[in-house]
């Protein structure tokens, strides 16, 4: 069986992805799994330029198929940010939380209709050879006026959807059947299930 290998080492998108790919005609492992320790550079300008970056990099260490994603969330009241830099949002001293506290610092006093937000994410398969596939996914939502849930990772705790609840209160699967990686992954397992896109 070919092996897959994450590009990732983000253990919430690492959960994210192996039920994703349930059942692909592949071996899905880990950076850590595959005994890979590589440091890849994220200074891509795009979603796209990044993940294909790290899809690449990771299928050039493992001598295998790589599959990575590039993702973040855009804050329309902030010009889009932290879009490609919501993981270093505010510096590398903050964690989660504390990310997600400076955003509704930024935010403060906005009201519900202009506190608009949507996640990307843009997933890259490649090989040592070449990228072999690329898929997108958005997700569109607003920033709640506090954290709350205890499901996902990152900015779930503050993403509003359109029934009141934030993305930490979702299920796996009924977060995984309507996100931004949820699409662009399925797109992904389709393509090695198929070997079409
Ligand atoms: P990168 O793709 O490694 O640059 O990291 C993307 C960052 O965007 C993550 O570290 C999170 O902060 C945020 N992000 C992306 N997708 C999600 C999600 O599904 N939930 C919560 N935060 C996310």
């Amino acid at each position: 069986m070919r092996r897959l290998l994450l590009a990732t080492s983000n253990p919430g998108k690492v959960r994210e992805f192996r039920r994703l790919l349930e059942g692909v005609p592949c071996a899905v492992v880990t950076p850590a799994g595959a005994g890979i320790v590589i440091e890849v550079v994220e200074d891509g300008a795009t979603y796209a330029e990044n993940a294909a970056k790290k899809a690449r990099a990771y299928a050039l260490a493992g001598d295998c198929l790589a599959l990575a994603d590039d993702s973040g969330i855009e804050v329309d009241a902030i010009e889009g940010r932290p879009g490609l830099y919501s993981a270093r949002f505010g510096g590398p001293q903050l964690d989660d939380a504390g990310r997600n506290a400076l955003l509704l610092v930024q935010l403060h006093g906005l009201p519900p209709e202009l506190r608009t937000a949507r996640y990307q994410a843009v997933v890259v398969i490649a090989s040592p050879e070449c990228d072999v596939f690329s898929a997108r996914g958005t997700w569109e939502g607003a920033i709640a006026e506090c954290a709350r849930g205890g499901g996902g990772f990152g900015y779930d705790p503050l993403f509003l959807l359109d029934d009141g609840r934030v993305s930490a209160e979702l299920s796996d699967a009924e977060k995984d059947a309507v996100s931004h990686r949820g699409q662009a992954v399925r797109a992904a397992a389709h393509y090695l299930r198929s070997g079409r896109p």
